[in-house]
């Protein structure tokens, strides 16, 4: 009897639905918007590929990193305009001047994210920035067969989900470049459309383009922005202000239910290159630069040194060599997947309660966020008082 992997740890990659050759598993949204492969039995011959190829069912080799680098590109616009040091379109354009072909996560017009392939330096600005939802990746497998098949070499950035599940399929071809970033999880697709179709609502506006991280209010400042079609912004708001997406997404409480177990949260990597927004800088060792707008570069293979190496010397980035351990320990999710907390627990049972509807559901949670937060301030509040007084009596 053929199983695919249990539903709490499948990452819906796709691989198991790609490479079976009778089509009998199609990739759907399940009654609360979440995509998992289905399986059809009726045509299949038993030959087990789908479970062979599948990253969870099935080992993916990870290796500890031989080498960190903070770096960040020399050109400020790209550094602005990327979630941290702007690393990854530097590393698109070289691959492209080098006769590589670039895949990237880009966002259509129903702001639905699939990672896409292109051959042309103008669309690596489709790739830049966080797009902090699930994305499919399986339009660009029968893509990255053709090319293997033509002997053409391609680098790919993407979630490490979707790196293991190309190494299952590709069988670590030397013409294929494989860069992850760190990830803490990805929101079903489902829950963004309910977030931006409730603000279209609110606001009497039709959104043509958002941002999950809006470089023209700085990318660190984690702004969830919509613009309408003549390009004016007509929502702009961070987790602090209250949207509900960004609690959602930032507090950990409505990612796919896998993220919470991802066997890719780890030190040992299964990529050739990691990327992330750099933590921890300086905790290690002394450092002279501010680490806003760094990123942190973990070398895992020869493949990946080899090509960080020439990106380096071509003076299109800059990079100082950093302790391995540093990134590692300033980023939990170099070592562990996120936890659930209560407020998960909560939106969990609510999001099947009502149905799939995002909107109560994360509401729900989120106010007993505030509430809670409310309690602890006043529980502090004559401790602050005690320490501030303590302080001028000191003085
Ligand atoms: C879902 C998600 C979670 C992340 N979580 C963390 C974290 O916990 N800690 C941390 O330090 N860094 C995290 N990052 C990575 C970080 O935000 C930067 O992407 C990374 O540091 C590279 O930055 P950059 O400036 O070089 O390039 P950027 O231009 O910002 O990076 C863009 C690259 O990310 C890829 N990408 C963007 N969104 C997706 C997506 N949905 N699916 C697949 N690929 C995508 C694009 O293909 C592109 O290659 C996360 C990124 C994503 C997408
Ligand atoms: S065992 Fe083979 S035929 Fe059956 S579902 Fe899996 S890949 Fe398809
Ligand atoms: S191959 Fe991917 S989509 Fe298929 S069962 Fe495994 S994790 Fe899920
Ligand atoms: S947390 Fe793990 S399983 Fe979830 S999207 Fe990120 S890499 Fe994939």
């Amino acid at each position: 009897m053929i199983q695919l992997a249990p539903k709490n740890l499948c990452t819906g990659c796709g691989a198991c639905a790609f490479v079976c050759g009778k089509n009998c598993i199609v990739m759907k949204e399940n009654e609360v918007g979440i995509v998992y492969p289905e399986l059809e039995m009726s045509n299949c011959v038993q030959c087990e590929r789908c479970q062979k190829v599948c990253p969870i069912i099935e080992n993916v080799d990870s290796r500890k990193s031989l080498t960190a680098y903070a770096a960040w590109s020399s050109n400020e616009n790209e550094r602005a305009t990327s979630a941290s040091g702007g690393i990854a379109s530097e590393i698109y354009k070289m691959a492209i001047a080098n006769g590589y072909l670039a895949a990237g996560a880009v966002i259509n017009n129903d702001f639905y994210v699939s990672m896409q392939l292109t051959d042309s330096m103008e669309d690596v600005g489709l790739f830049k920035n966080s797009k902090y939802v699930f994305s499919s990746a399986i339009e660009l497998y029968p893509k990255l067969r053709i090319l293997l098949k033509e002997a053409k070499k391609a680098v790919i950035i993407g979630l490490p989900c979707q790196i293991a599940a190309i190494r299952k399929l590709f069988k670590d071809n030397e013409n294929l470049l494989l860069i992850d970033v760190v990830c803490h999880g990805t929101t079903p697709y489902s829950y963004l459309k309910q977030h931006i179709a409730m603000l279209e609502k609110k606001y009497g506006e039709v959104a043509k383009r958002m941002s999950f991280r809006d470089p023209s209010l700085y990318t660190y400042t984690f702004t969830f922005t919509l613009y309408n079609a003549d390009n004016k912004r007509f929502y702009a708001q961070r987790t602090k202000d209250g949207d509900t997406y960004q609690f959602g997404y930032h507090r950990m409480v409505s990612y796919r239910e896998n993220c919470y177990y991802c066997k890719f949260a780890k030190s040992e990597r299964i990529s050739d290159v990691t990327l992330s927004d750099y933590k921890g800088l300086g905790t290690m060792a002394p450092c002279t630069f501010s680490a806003q707008k760094v990123s942190s570069v973990l070398i895992n293979t020869d493949r990946g040194k080899t090509f960080i190496e020439s990106l380096i010397a071509t003076g299109k980035i800059k990079a100082e060599e950093r302790p391995v351990d540093e990134p590692v320990q300033g980023d939990e999710q170099l070592r562990r997947p996120s936890t659930k907390s209560k407020y998960r627990l909560y939106f969990e049972r609510d999001i099947q309660v009502f149905r799939g509807n995002f909107e109560i559901a994360i509401q729900k949670a989120q106010n007993q966020y505030i509430h809670d937060e409310k309690i602890k301030k006043m529980i502090s509040y004559p401790k602050r008082i005690v320490r501030k007084l303590l302080k001028v009596i000191h003085i």
